[in-house]
């Protein structure tokens, strides 16, 4: 017989070789509620198991080599669901979260037409649909690996979603009368690689992350200028965005002649979401 507290223990004390104790303590939760189906409860009862499947050490491992827990397991939580990711797609992240919500604060119209650009695991366009059901929802990837994780996971979640295929810097959208276009674009500079996390660096697609100091808006100004024929008149733009960049992006959407434009913060009070008007 295996007791579950000594099985979180030890597994706890090994992760904390490369990890801070609470996320170890949680890392450790995490796989033996997934890979066991054990809830916390369980543990504090400590009650006991006859055997270890060896899956868990396998993961276990990987949590070693610094893999991120969301792509051993195949799942990420966002918006109160869970969808699947692998390392073609971005783990969904807090901040996107609190994207997704302000657009659901600020539109509650019916029949909306919306629009996510490099969408990913598709995350924000399933929850906006799930959210707003009334909205018509369409998303543009250029990765078909990201495409296929999306499609998947808007059937797994029973969402109505139209995905395209479409290099957002070398075509057009061919999609117009739109209310809202979405989009958390690539915004970690190059020059940042040496910053960041090797389990971000090492495991998640730089695609998605990256993009050239030489020209850090490129995707906010590619997007802005498409949206002024795709966007409806009074339609809205929401951006997540570089901290550093914030008011960069403010300034660009005002030349460009854009409206009610707001830069706001995220839960970690930094610069993270800008949102305007095309008048
Ligand atoms: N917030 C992500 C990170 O810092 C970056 C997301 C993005 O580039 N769109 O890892």
């Amino acid at each position: 017989m295996i007791s579950l507290k000594q099985l979180f223990q030890s597994n706890s004390e090994k992760l904390q070789f490369i990890y801070p104790k609470q996320e170890a303590e949680s890392l450790i939760l995490w796989l033996l509620e997934d890979t066991l189906g054990i809830n916390r409860q369980d543990l504090l009862l400590d009650k006991t198991i006859h055997e270890v499947p060896d899956i868990l050490y396998s993961h276990i491992k990987s949590l070693l080599e610094k893999k991120p827990i969301q792509y051993i397991l195949g799942i990420a939580p966002f918006y109160g669901r869970s969808f699947e990711v692998n390392e073609n797609v971005l783990i969904p992240r807090n901040e996107t979260e609190e994207l997704v919500h302000l657009i659901i604060q600020e539109n509650k119209q019916l029949n909306l037409r919306i629009l996510d650009i490099g969408t990913g695991s598709g995350c924000i366009p399933i929850s906006l649909k799930l959210e707003i059901p009334s909205s018509k929802l369409f998303a543009i990837d250029v990765s078909p690996e990201a495409l296929l994780i999306a499609k998947r996971n808007a059937e797994a979640l029973e969402a109505s979603v139209e995905f395209l295929k479409v290099d957002i810097l070398n075509e057009e959208i061919h999609l117009n009368n739109l209310d809202i276009i979405v989009s958390n674009p690539p915004y970690v500079l190059d020059s940042e690689k040496s910053i960041m996390h090797e389990n971000v660096l090492n495991h998640e697609p730089h695609l998605a992350l990256f993009v050239d100091d030489d020209d850090p808006l490129i995707f906010y100004r590619n997007i802005a200028q498409k949206a002024t024929s795709s966007l409806k008149k009074g339609g809205k733009l929401y951006f997540e965005i570089n901290e550093a960049y914030g008011e960069d992006v403010v300034n660009l959407l005002e030349e460009m002649g854009y409206t009610e434009v707001i830069l706001r913060r995220d839960l970690n009070d930094k610069n993270r979401m800008v949102s305007a008007a095309l008048t």
